[in-house]
């Protein structure tokens, strides 16, 4: 049983005092429950300040991307090793948009996704077609390709430990969802590749997010497709209301 991942992408939103609110939001709301793993990534800024206040909280608290170098001169970096050092467990890989504005690549999110392993970290690794590639039928191959780069190098046990988010380009923060059929679709055919380069065990381990406009009102239909362990949010993560309502269909 694969256990259900439901994770904030706050984005560029939030001040440090509005994220302290909404932990403490989140908290009068929901009690902590094993049934789900409930993330919020947050701006680099304030993660220190998060993992404390989130301590007595169902939350855990994620990156949104990280240098693949330990240390060294690379001005306005984040390393694995500091995250780690402040109690950050997750950490967003290869998200569209850094993809889109900060010429992150397959390669490099590779890169990132081991340096996220050696360093205790769990990396959430984003892949997802644009919406031309979707109308052209590449979707599939597209997918495909990001997944075998992706995740190239990494031992069976990595598998096991392994978050990847489907992120279809043209579903994010635009209102459109892609239906939980075709959604469970493209979630099969990741961890159908990750078999095919993997023994089938690990892949059936590997724990699978859909991303792109969930929110309350669909998170249920989608959590009930096979091959969707959970949802990558961005918009509906910002308010502590919705965001439970996420974590009370994840459990
Ligand atoms: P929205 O939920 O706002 O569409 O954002 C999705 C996303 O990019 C999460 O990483």
């Amino acid at each position: 049983m694969r256990k259900p991942i439901i994770a904030g992408n706050w984005k560029m939103y939030k001040t440090a005092t509005e994220a302290k609110q909404f932990v403490e939001k989140v908290n009068g709301l929901v009690p902590a429950s094993d049934k789900v793993d409930a993330v919020i990534c947050a701006p680099a800024l304030f993660l220190a300040q998060l993992v404390v206040s989130a301590e007595n909280s169902p939350l855990q608290i994620g990156a949104q991307t990280m240098s693949e170098q330990d240390e060294g001169a690379y001005t306005g970096e984040i390393s694995p090793v500091q995250l780690t050092d402040i109690g950050v467990k997750y950490v967003i890989i290869g998200h569209s948009e850094r993809r889109q504005y900060f010429n992150e690549t397959d390669e490099s999110a590779n890169q990132k996704v081991k340096a996220a392993f050696t360093h205790g970290l769990v990396p959430i690794l984003c892949v997802g077609e644009t919406l031309e590639q979707r109308e052209n039928g590449e979707t599939g191959s597209v997918v495909e390709a990001q997944v075998e780069k992706g995740v190239a190098g990494l031992t069976e046990q990595q598998i096991t430990q392994l978050v990847i988010a489907y992120e279809p380009i043209w579903a994010i923060g635009t209102g459109k969802t892609a239906t939980a059929e075709d959604a469970n679709e493209v979630c099969g055919i990741i961890r159908k590749k990750v078999a095919s380069l993997y023994q089938n065990e690990a892949a059936e381990q590997l724990r699978i997010q859909y991303g792109g406009s969930v929110k309350p009102a669909n998170v249920d239909e989608l959590m009930t497709m096979e091959h969707i362990d959970g949802a990558l949010v961005g918009g509906a993560s910002l308010e502590a209301e919705s965001f439970v309502k996420l974590l009370e269909a994840g459990s």
